[in-house]
């Protein structure tokens, strides 16, 4: 893929992922218990929909001064132990609401950092869940792990209690700028990990790096991405940095002097899209990339990948069940996150109520473009008989303003309309959310939240 840097540029502008629709910005504290309990009654009358369960586990020992993860700082090991006695507190009330025969066909532990927790703490946390849910013999299970800190030990026990993907956060390998975000994680350390998670039998391994950090030149990333390639992952996360300090507070600290500038930035991007594509990965889309022989660019291919709060997945038809402070969850037609705080998550499960903070329920105009937009992210196309009939209506019909409103983007060779589909072009997979924002009807009515940058 030759990335053109001129089309970058342009339509660098900030949206939303859409790891939901409408995104996270939409979900709102003002919503009835009552409508909340009606609808996680109506997803579990029966059992036929599978589960994805997500855990969060916030505790970091130290903040990299990039981050954007809701995360708790601390070195003091005895939290990570207490943390585990709400969640399960917190399982116990919710599973008095989920359907017993109900099968878990995913799991996922993310933060923060996973591997805070001992080895002890990671087996108790796997049978925590294997007491409470019914488990698919074909189970999911991926975990975050942070190379800084882990260990053979807690490698051993993920794999003990199921874990068979790994996904690491590498950033950077030179140590001007691993010094320059407070992170410094030698390239010995990565590939060590790599080394345990496939020793002990992880079929996937991830990889996170991120490009418009401080200090990074064409020449440095060039030499980071040559080195993450020797180990071979099955897949990579490279994303941008999102600049947020009006979020984020540490981040003042990365200041523009130290940052590259936006030409650096984009010549990064397209050193990376085209340096794994060269080396046998495609470009699944939103920053991912996985082998031609993985189960992402498969199911990309065979039109069954699916997208949400957790990146990309193959698994469909299951309802999300997150646990943990922040957390996000998704069934059929809601939304619903987690107290952001430890004191508020603690405090509600301490009075015995969930610790709900905010819920969405999606209209039935929601759903139609949540079907499309993840069709579009996924598929890098949408089949017009094929959507009507996945929808129940006339698809060039309801979306005939939107499919009409794509002259742009076919001109400047983001998009085809090929008779009876819209085709994302090679070129398009780059600009995939600019094309998805055609369809989000907020952003069209003009609501808009404040986004990052795409690049
Ligand atoms: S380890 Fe990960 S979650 Fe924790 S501060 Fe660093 S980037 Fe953020």
């Amino acid at each position: 893929m030759n990335v053109d840097l001129d089309l970058v540029r342009k339509f660098n502008v900030p949206g939303p992922r859409y790891t939901s629709y409408p995104p996270a910005t939409h979900f709102s504290e003002d919503f009835e218990q009552t409508d909340w309990d009606a609808h996680i009654a109506a997803n579990n009358e029966g059992a036929e929909r599978d589960l994805s369960l997500y855990f969060h586990l916030p505790f970091c020992e130290s903040l990299c001064w990039f981050c954007g993860c809701t995360t708790v700082i601390t070195t003091v090991q005895d939290k990570s132990r207490v943390y585990l006695d709400y969640l399960e507190k917190e399982m116990d009330l919710m599973g008095e609401k989920i359907h017993a025969d109900r099968q878990v066909a995913q799991l996922h532990l993310g933060g923060g950092t996973p591997t805070f927790l001992t080895a002890e703490e990671i087996l108790r946390l796997g049978k925590m869940v294997q007491s409470r849910f019914k488990i698919r013999p074909d189970l999911e299970a991926g975990v975050e792990v942070d190379p800084r800190r882990l260990t053979e030990e807690k490698v051993q026990a993920l794999a003990e209690v199921g874990f068979n993907r790994a996904s690491m956060g590498v950033q950077d390998n030179d140590p001007r700028v691993q010094e320059a975000i407070h992170r410094i994680q030698p390239f010995e350390m990565t590939a060590q990990t790599v080394q345990w998670v496939r020793d002990y039998g992880f079929e996937s391994v991830n990889i996170d790096l991120i490009y418009g950090l401080p200090h990074q030149t064409v020449k440095s990333f060039e030499k980071t991405l040559d080195e993450v390639l020797s180990l071979q992952p099955d897949r990579f996360a490279v994303f941008s940095y999102a600049h947020v300090p009006w979020i984020k507070p540490a981040q003042k600290i990365l200041t523009d002097d130290i940052l590259p500038s936006a030409e650096v930035k984009l010549e990064l991007l397209k050193l990376t899209i085209e340096k794994l594509n060269a080396n046998g990965y495609r470009y699944i889309g939103m920053d991912h990339f996985s082998r031609e022989e993985d189960e992402l660019t498969v199911a990309q291919q065979e039109k069954t990948l699916q997208r949400n709060f957790q990146g990309y997945s193959t698994k469909g038809g299951v309802d999300i069940y997150s646990y943990g402070m922040s957390s996000i969850s998704q069934a059929e037609d809601i939304y619903w996150q987690n107290k952001k705080e430890l004191p508020d998550y603690y405090a509600d499960l301490d009075a015995g109520r969930l610790p709900l903070s905010k819920a969405y329920i999606l209209t039935a105009e929601d759903g139609i473009r949540r079907q499309t937009i993840m069709r579009l992210m996924c598929d890098l196309e949408l089949d017009y008989a094929a959507m009507s009939e996945l929808l129940g209506l006339d698809f060039e019909k309801h979306f005939a303003v939107e499919l009409a409103s794509l002259d742009d983007l076919e001109v400047d060779g983001v998009v085809e309309r090929q008779a009876g589909k819209l085709v994302v072009t090679d070129l398009g997979r780059l600009f995939i959310r600019i094309i998805a924002m055609r369809f989000d009807e907020y952003l069209i009515a003009g609501k808009k939240g404040r986004f990052s940058q795409a690049i």
